[in-house]
């Protein structure tokens, strides 16, 4: 029997990667189709990536596979072909490239069984997943925009849909994607005969969400294929205008692509325009939040004066209170009020969200 997960320490493996001299491509993917045994499959991928030195984190569950993994570049039309062998549902399924990406991102292979691919929280035996709504490619995406009969319907958090979203698109306002689902079918139940086209960043979450308001009765459903990254690509390279205004929002280094140069989110501390994410400096806080140069200047980093003032401790004091404490809320949140010591909001806009 051979072993199906790695046995080497963290530092060591991260260490083999960075003395690697061939170069990875990262590259994420996802399909949802029914995997009857899935630790099976899990385990037989694992075999045939481990081979081929894929690293990365991939999800295997009942309702299909979410990967996001990094591929050395000699090994990467074999990984195709073990990938789109590997079910007649992955066959030439749609590989996003990450092409800002230096590979470096990973260096283990993960690969879990989960209870879902993406959690929903969706307690319904009569749920069918595959009934989707139909895919929108980007110039459809362009003609539907300027439909009055159209809702633009936004599947992400609020701090994504803040930097960044289609014209006019509805937020559901909650921070987690199993609470947005029951809450966009509330918000758009007297909508019922309008087109609601449904988005994300990669096209995981809106999938689903399209099958969920076909579930609940809603018959005109779209959804963008491949969300915002897939629709950004493609609009550029076929040359149309760009409907998705300001940035997508990627958790990586950058914190956020920019699609267009609108700066549509504000510094939550001083009100100025800004798109800029950053994390508090004070590892007890580390709350993700917008934060302007000044700002940034003037607060070194922090979200706040408390957040400041406990960096200049030292470091051990910060580690012993830190423990004391626990963590707290990481995102920042309008709603919530969060540093509200130091900053002067702007009037909230409005522009897009529902009635
Ligand atoms: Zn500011
Ligand atoms: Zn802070």
């Amino acid at each position: 029997m051979p072993v199906l997960h790695n046995r080497i320490s963290n530092e060591e493996l991260k260490a083999r990667m960075l003395a690697e001299t061939e170069p990875r491509t990262t590259v994420s993917f996802y399909q949802y189709f029914a995997i009857d045994d899935p630790k099976a499959f899990r385990d037989n991928l694992y075999i045939q990536f481990d081979k081929l030195k894929v690293f990365g984190r991939v999800y295997v569950a009942k309702e299909g596979i979410n990967a996001q993994i990094s591929v050395p570049q000699n090994n990467f039309a074999a990984f195709k072909d073990v990938l789109f062998a590997s079910h007649p549902a992955l066959d030439q399924v749609r590989l996003n490239i990450a092409l800002e990406d230096d590979g470096k991102s990973f260096w283990v292979l993960r690969l879990k069984v989960r209870e879902r691919i993406v959690a929903d929280g969706i307690d319904d035996d009569s749920f069918n997943l595959a009934n989707v709504g139909e895919y929108l490619p980007a110039d459809r995406v362009n003609q539907m925009i300027d439909d009055p009969d159209t809702l633009f319907v936004d599947m992400r958090n609020h701090y994504e849909y803040e930097v960044g979203h289609f014209e006019n698109a509805i937020e559901v306002p909650s921070d987690t994607f199993r609470e947005q689902l029951p809450m966009a079918v509330e918000m758009l139940q007297d909508s019922k005969d309008k087109n609601i086209v449904m988005y994300c960043t990669g096209g995981i979450r809106c999938e689903k969400a399209s099958a969920y308001m076909r579930h609940n009765g809603f018959e005109n459903v779209y959804h963008v294929e491949g969300g915002i990254i897939e629709y950004a690509r493609k609009a550029k390279e076929q040359g149309l205008p760009l409907k998705f205004v300001g940035k997508n929002f990627v958790f990586d280094e950058r914190m956020g692509e920019r699609i267009t140069d609108d700066v549509i989110a504000h510094c939550h501390q001083c009100g100025i325009p800004c798109d800029t994410h950053t994390n508090c400096k004070n590892e007890g806080c580390h709350l993700l939040f917008i934060q302007c140069p000044s700002c940034t200047a003037k607060f070194e980093g922090c979200c706040s004066e408390i957040c400041r003032e406990e960096l200049e401790r030292p470091r051990e004091e910060q580690r012993e209170r830190r423990a004391k404490r626990g963590s707290g809320i990481k995102i920042f949140n309008k709603a919530k009020g969060l540093l509200c010591t130091t900053m002067h909001l702007p009037a909230q806009e409005k522009a897009g969200s529902a009635k």
